[in-house]
């Protein structure tokens, strides 16, 4: 099941009395997200590395006439269970609630064959991309309990559903985070769990990935949040355990 962009037509105010958090908030399709959440009424929780570019898309949300956001500095590679606690702690005085999470954030590590590829890069890969996701959900599970709506996507990408050479950990991860929203999706009856595949969109990560391919030719993250407000918003109720494609 897909979302046709040119078919799904969200409410303008869509994501109005929600709140949600958006993990790598601050550049590529995150910050596209969290701009989009709050031009549909969302008071947003910017999650990233980089306060500067938190700041920059804080600024852009309070230009734009959105809800107040919040900003969350972490780096998923290097925080630990308590920084997970504070941080649900301090969402929870915050919001008292959350009514979706985006992960977002990625890293790709190196292009490179697995007879080659760099022990520590795969485990820092694998740590960002995937151990961070399950402990940030473990951590926010009792405030999304709290939504009456809550909806969980994770971002999954077309090497995580089928192995392609080099990819390496950034691959494996991807089938983790299949995994993962699989078993959350048949875990939990009362919250939707998704996967979102953008597809080949213009960002950072994509530029370090194929250098050699001319950006031009590529959606913009602007032109695949189709998806991205389908599964947030209340139209998604019932979908679950479902991964989907943007393009
Ligand atoms: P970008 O590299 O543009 O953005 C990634 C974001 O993740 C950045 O905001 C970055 O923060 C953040 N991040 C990276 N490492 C950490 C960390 N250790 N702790 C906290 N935040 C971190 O990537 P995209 O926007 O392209 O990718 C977004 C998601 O989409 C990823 O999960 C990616 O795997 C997936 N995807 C992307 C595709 C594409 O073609 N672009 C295709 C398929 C999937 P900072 O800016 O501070 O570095």
């Amino acid at each position: 099941m897909n979302i046709d962009p040119g078919s799904y037509t969200p409410a303008p105010n869509l994501l109005e009395e929600r709140v949600i958090m958006i993990t790598g908030a601050g550049d590529g399709i995150g910050a596209t997200a969290a701009r989009t959440f709050a031009r549909h009424g969302a008071t947003v929780a910017l999650l990233g590395r980089t306060q500067a570019k938190l700041e920059a898309v804080y600024d852009a949300i309070e230009s734009d006439g959105g809800p107040k956001p919040s900003i969350v500095v972490m780096d998923f590679a290097t925080a630990v269970a308590d920084d997970y606690k504070n941080l649900a702690d301090s969402i929870g005085t915050e919001f008292g609630r959350l009514d979706g999470l985006l992960h977002n954030a990625g890293v790709l590590g190196h292009l490179n064959p697995i007879e080659h590829y760099e022990v520590a890069t795969w485990l820092e890969v694998m740590h960002v991309n995937l151990n961070a996701q399950f402990m940030l959900t473990q951590a926010l599970m009792p405030l999304l309990r709290e939504s009456g709506d809550a909806s969980l996507v994770f971002t999954s990408s077309g090497v995580g559903r089928t192995g392609r050479a080099n990819w390496g950990a950034y691959a494996v991860s991807k089938f983790g985070t299949e995994g993962l929203m699989q078993t959350l999706a048949d875990e939990c009856d009362w919250l939707r769990v998704n996967c979102i595949n953008p597809g080949a969109t213009r960002t950072a990560m994509r530029r370090a990935a194929c250098p050699d391919e001319d950006p031009t030719t590529l959606k913009t993250p602007a032109d695949i949040m189709a998806t991205y407000l389908y599964l947030l918003g209340p139209d998604s109720q019932g979908t679950t355990g479902q991964s989907l494609d943007c393009q």
